[in-house]
């Protein structure tokens, strides 16, 4: 892989095939023109707001995180989400140990629940350099970890996709749960960020 690759070139030779594979399967009547719009939308459609439900409920609710972190699969179906056919991984950090989730090879996401992945996230930079340097490329994003946080970098794959379960921040004892739900960005849910509160940190 090089930056050539994801020039425009490449780009326009992988949207022609594209085109040329849709219009088959529409021909053929495997699709149809508006079904494939629907599934476009309903990708779409889905954000890390998914994830940032899961995540306040576990905060508000300690049998429902134990649920969570047991059966992935199972507890976010309880507030309507479904991963479809992938395995889900929760990890969760905790005072000593941070979590962050990559795809070396490509990648691979919890898209059910955080939408399309970022554009760094599918970089070879942040692919290669998160797996060797984790701490400096925390830092990079604004994460800055004490030393004495064990970093453990987990490798997505096509059939195995890790969600982060981040600390709840300090000061949050009288939020509710879609109040807790706000404090969740997706880069905490990927590892590269931390939850905070408001009204303590920026
Ligand atoms: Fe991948």
């Amino acid at each position: 892989m090089n930056k050539a690759e994801d020039s425009e070139g490449s780009a326009g030779y992988y949207r022609r095939m594209q085109s040329a594979v849709e219009e088959l399967l529409v021909l053929r009547g495997i699709l149809t023109p508006e079904g494939i719009e629907e599934q476009v939308a309903a990708m779409d459609s889905r954000t890390y707001k998914s994830g940032a439900k899961v995540v306040a409920r576990a905060w508000v609710d300690a049998a429902y995180k134990a649920r969570l972190l047991d059966d992935p699969r199972t507890a976010v179906a309880e507030l309507g989400f479904s991963v479809g056919p992938m395995h889900l991984i929760v990890i969760e950090n905790t005072p000593t140990v941070h979590n962050v989730v990559v795809c070396t090879l490509c990648s691979c996401y919890p898209r059910m629940l955080l939408g399309v992945p970022p554009h760094w996230y599918k970089s070879r930079e942040y692919r290669s350099r998160v797996v060797r340097e984790p701490r400096a490329v925390l830092a990079e994003f604004g994460c800055e970890l004490p030393t004495g946080i064990d970093i453990r970098v987990h490798d997505s794959t096509a059939d195995m996709r890790y969600m982060v379960l981040p600390l709840r921040p300090a000061g949050t004892a009288g939020l509710g749960e879609a109040a807790l739900a706000e404090l969740v960005t997706r880069d905490c849910l990927v590892g590269v960020g931390l939850a905070a509160c408001p009204t303590s940190s920026g």
